[in-house]
């Protein structure tokens, strides 16, 4: 045949039997078959073979087989981010005329998504406080279809009553959704707590290095995935092969990854604590964080990630000179990577508590651990001069 056309169907060919540690990226859009008898658009790659890249490679179903392996899935999804996680949990379960209720600790998109997009489709999302335990009963109607937890909450980190929420939400048949990111699926067992579905930004600790964007859904049996399946397939939530190789990678040194920042967060904390300026330590391994107790039961350990306030003899403004004077910790927000991080949020919205711009939440990296005190004692001494 004509060089041309060889270009585009060869035969010359590599072998394929070599056997690599790690996961082959598969680029592909196109599934080529056997036959026209075969041909099939069906998103259930992982049972009846392959269909179309949209549904994933082998690379992306690879990290979802893992994922749903470390969480004790069904099965998990792979989307482009914690946040098209987020909006793919809403639209499995909620209908225009559904009822949600979401904590007023959630992750902020998740809220805005709420009060924006789904009210926009009928669909009444009610926030209600994290901490509320086994009361959630008094909040769910009979059109309730999904209840939101997120434990350790965002930002201000309270740490819920899942098995309380479980057992009123079995009652009726709302499923349970969490926001199982600051664990990494691997801290907090949410499946043996009940919960039937499990989101993660694998952007955070799964990525490991800020240098990508995922998110997984993971759910609890074949109700739930035939439920997820279709609308997965809808929204058309396509991932990048690559992202998921990287994704893979940073599974390989998580454990390690984890173990670090646990150690050194926890120090740091304790280390805020001692310091004049600063009021309360929102870290969920010590007992000043809302829900303290839920942690010890649930978790089996504790991230990087926490928050601190400072006193309110601290001003707004005092608080941002301090961000601004740290060094090693950079300004940014995500969290999950090899750099420690520092952001004031200005504008919390929980009903009747008033941060007062005096919130700062860190990502502790891998830095040495006293170079990063360092860091934080130099700029509290600044801007207490
Ligand atoms: C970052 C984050 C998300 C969103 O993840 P993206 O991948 O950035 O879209 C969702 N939930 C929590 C708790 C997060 O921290």
């Amino acid at each position: 045949m004509d060089w041309r056309t060889r270009l585009l169907d060869p035969a010359a060919r590599s072998r394929r039997d070599y056997q690599s540690l790690a996961t082959p990226v598969y680029r592909g859009s196109t599934v080529v078959f056997d036959s026209q008898a075969q041909v099939s658009d069906d998103w259930q790659q992982a049972e009846n073979g392959y269909s179309y890249g949209l549904y994933g490679t082998p690379t992306a179903l690879e990290l979802a087989a893992r994922i749903a392996e470390l969480e004790g899935a069904r099965h998990s999804f792979i989307v482009p981010g914690g946040q098209a996680a987020i909006a793919l949990v809403y639209f499995a379960y909620c209908t225009s005329g559904s009822h949600a209720l979401v904590p007023h600790s959630a992750y902020g998109p998740n809220k805005e998504m709420a009060e924006g997009m789904l009210r926009g489709l009928g669909i009444d999302v009610e926030p209600y406080d994290p901490l509320i335990g086994a009361d959630i009963k008094s909040l769910i109607r009979p059109n309730t279809a999904l209840i939101w937890c997120e434990s350790p909450g965002s930002v201000t980190m309270e740490i819920q009553d899942l098995p309380a929420i479980v057992t009123a939400a079995s009652e009726t048949g709302a499923a349970v959704a969490i926001d199982n990111t600051w664990a990494a699926g691997v801290m907090l067992d949410a499946f043996a707590l009940g919960v039937d579905v499990s989101m993660q930004a694998l952007t955070k600790y799964v990525g490991g290095h800020s240098d990508l964007l995922l998110g997984s859904v993971s759910v609890r049996d074949d109700r739930a995935y035939e439920k997820f399946g279709p609308v997965y397939r809808q929204l058309g939530l396509a991932v990048s092969p690559d992202d998921c190789s990287l994704a893979l990678r940073g599974l390989q040194t998580m454990a390690i990854r984890l173990e670090h920042v646990e150690r050194n967060a926890l120090e740091i904390a304790r280390w805020l604590q001692k310091q004049s300026d600063i009021e309360t330590v929102l870290h969920p391994a010590l007992p000043s964080c809302p829900g303290h107790q839920h942690w010890q039961r649930d978790f089996t350990g504790s991230s990087g990630v926490f928050s601190f306030t400072f006193k309110a003899s601290v001003s707004a403004a005092a608080v941002e000179r301090f961000i601004n004077e740290l060094s090693l910790f950079k300004i940014g927000l995500s969290w999950g990577g090899v750099n420690s991080l520092a952001v004031v949020y200005p504008d919390i919205d929980r009903p009747g508590k008033d941060y007062g711009g005096r919130l700062v939440r860190l990502n502790i990296g891998l830095e040495a651990v006293t170079d990063l005190t360092a860091d934080l004692e130099r700029a509290l001494q600044r801007i207490a001069s």
